[in-house]
């Protein structure tokens, strides 16, 4: 750069001089070299003064995260669109949860030494806290979430977020985020690098699950994070990391695995010379992998096809957790077989770079490029390779991470079924897929007949066995594309999709009698129990959910004034 201005001085020198200073002779082919110096000055002053702009434009808002290298700030803006969008599915996560929470995450700036708001979903988080401000401090030196409210608290609480008209009933809850370092030759070491807060106006709407829940997202966001940061260490080459990295941008967490797979071959196409590629993932069993993706040569293996782990070839990333790189494997290493023992002779390739997909230390999958000929692959595929398979590890151990979070999110802690929320959100689809498709469909409410009685007999942890049991006996009466949920207490609901009352009036049948049935048995106490139904049909009764529910209530309270154990669909009575 220096040297482009000081050519760029020099020149504008020699044309000023040649323009005015120079005794300058008549004609016309003077004038159109004066004309072409003054354009030129014009030119490279225009030029120079960009450059002063762009050296002197303020860099970005501190990001913990990545450091900025000028000629990888496309890239660097690809990663931080990923963390951005890391964060952005964490505080959905939230909100889906509580949709009383207000979010924000923190890094912690190495230049002014204190936390930096990353992302917040409400303003009135500070965008800088103070490493020694006392909340932040306990949050980042324990494990587990942190619970403050505000009237225990009062003066931390006004240092942290401001003099305001507090209520004394908000709360704030808060995870640490950590960095994962492993230096050279020591062992993997933790340390903190931010932290996430939650805050609700109402200490009541924070719920002891949840705390298990932000556990959960800290140790997500920070997986996160280290994932992305490792992508950017192995960054050398800009315009195939870009590629890869851009495999994050258009894949969610939700997208299917093996359009990843897909994506993946392509990319690979792109990058290595080969003439087989393998993508493979681990069954689960320890000792062998499934084919996902083949691309080139498929007589020897194809999609689908399992492969032994133990003494082959394709196996090796998987034993080693290695990246196996020779290309005349045979007599590199002692093993019996490419994809299973014995398998080598019949089809000849001798060149082989394969690399682990690696989640929590245990090894996922592989990636594997072979060719026939003795030709090794050189160092670039080397490092090509190790950030695809770093990305794939990151996206996979992100999709599975969501599914367990998002599956805790949506289900009731005790019994297991769907929560009244996730329940709602799943009624109005159903509602207008069968408006859609032009089916019908029974809602059932269920509610347990003197369940008070129980609790107030042998107590809470009985009530929650029946709750628990109650649950399993609804789950088994149904196929398994209807819904059921927790309603309440110890209500349910139930919808059956596509069937209309008489259709489900004997299945409605079916799980009174099996719950007036049970022997419902815990610490030598037995019991018999019995439930009431209520059940209202769509379109038939109504085509509005709230309706729908109403009637369905109507019914079964219809049923609880004879007597109870018994069903009724809205209009029998
Ligand atoms: P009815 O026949 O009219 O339905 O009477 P009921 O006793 O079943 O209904 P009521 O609404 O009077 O009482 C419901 C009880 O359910 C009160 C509440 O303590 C209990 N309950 C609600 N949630 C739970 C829970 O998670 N575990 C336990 N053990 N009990 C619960
Ligand atoms: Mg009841
Ligand atoms: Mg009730």
């Amino acid at each position: 750069m220096a040297n482009l201005k000081q050519v760029t001085i020099v020149t504008i020198v020699i044309l000023s001089f040649i323009l005015f200073i120079f005794p300058a002779p008549d004609g016309t082919i003077y004038t159109v070299f004066r004309i072409f110096a003054f354009i030129s000055i014009t030119f490279l002053f225009f030029q120079s003064s960009i450059e002063v702009q762009k050296s002197e434009a303020p860099t970005t808002k501190s990001f913990a995260l990545i450091n900025n290298k000028p000629d990888n700030e496309e890239l660097t803006d690809e990663l931080r669109e990923n963390y951005d969008r890391l964060l952005t599915v964490v505080f959905q996560m939230i909100i889906a949860i509580n949709p009383e929470y207000k979010c924000a995450t923190y890094m912690f700036d190495p230049a002014s030494g204190g936390l930096v708001l990353q992302k917040s979903t409400f303003k009135e988080f500070p965008e800088n806290i103070s490493q020694e401000d006392p909340l932040c401090s306990s949050i980042l030196n324990q494990d587990e979430p942190v619970l403050v409210q505000q009237a225990e608290a009062k003066e931390n609480w006004i240092n942290l977020f401001g003099e305001k008209t507090w209520r004394g009933s908000e709360c704030m809850m808060g995870v640490r985020l950590m960095y994962h370092e492993r230096p050279a030759g020591l062992m993997y070491h933790e340390r903190p690098a931010g932290c996430m807060i939650l805050l609700a106006d109402h200490f009541k709407t924070v719920n002891e699950r949840d705390k298990g829940i932000l556990t959960y997202l800290g140790k997500y966001i920070s997986t996160g994070i280290n994932r992305l940061q490792r992508i950017e260490r192995l960054v050398t080459e800009k315009d195939y990391h870009l590629r890869i990295a851009n495999l994050f941008n258009t894949f969610g967490v939700k997208s299917d695995q093996n359009e990843l797979f897909e994506k993946i071959r392509d990319l690979c196409r792109s990058f290595f010379r080969y003439d087989k590629l393998t993508i493979t993932l681990s069954t689960g069993n320890g000792s062998q992998a499934v084919v996902k993706i083949v691309d080139g040569f498929k007589e020897d293996s194809d999609v689908d096809d399992i492969i032994e782990i133990e003494n082959t070839l394709h196996g090796l990333p998987y034993t080693s957790g290695q990246i196996i790189n020779s290309a005349d494997w045979a007599t590199k290493y002692s093993v019996k077989g490419r994809f299973i023992p014995g398998d080598s002779e019949q089809f000849k390739f001798n060149t082989i770079l394969a690399a682990p997909i690696v989640k929590d230390n245990d090894v996922q999958g592989s990636i594997a490029v072979e060719r026939t000929e003795i030709n090794p692959f050189s160092d670039r595929d080397f490092a090509l390779l190790e950030v695809l398979t770093e990305t794939a590890s990151s996206i996979l151990s992100w999709q599975s991470e969501y599914d367990i979070m998002h599956k805790s999110a949506i289900h009731d802690g005790l019994t297991d079924l769907l929560n009244h929320k996730a329940y709602q959100e799943r009624f109005v689809e159903e509602l207008s897929r069968a408006k859609r498709f032009k089916q019908n469909l029974v809602l059932l409410i269920l509610d347990l007949d003197k369940f008070k009685r129980i609790n107030d007999t042998y107590g809470h942890l009985y009530g929650d066995y029946v709750l628990k049991d109650v649950a399993k006996i609804l789950k088994e009466s149904v196929r398994n594309i209807d819904i059921c949920a927790r309603y309440g207490g110890e209500e349910f609901a139930i919808v059956l999709v596509n069937t209309d009352i008489e259709n489900a009036r004997p299945v409605a049948e079916r799980i009174i009698e099996k719950v007036a049935e049970y022997h419902f048995n815990k610490d030598g106490i037995e019991e018999h129990m019995t439930i009431s139904a209520g059940m209202s049909e769509y379109p038939k009764n109504s085509t509005d959910g709230k309706t729908l529910i109403a009637h369905a209530d109507l019914a079964m309270y219809e049923v609880k004034k004879n007597g109870g154990n018994g069903v009724i669909a809205h209009g029998d009575y």
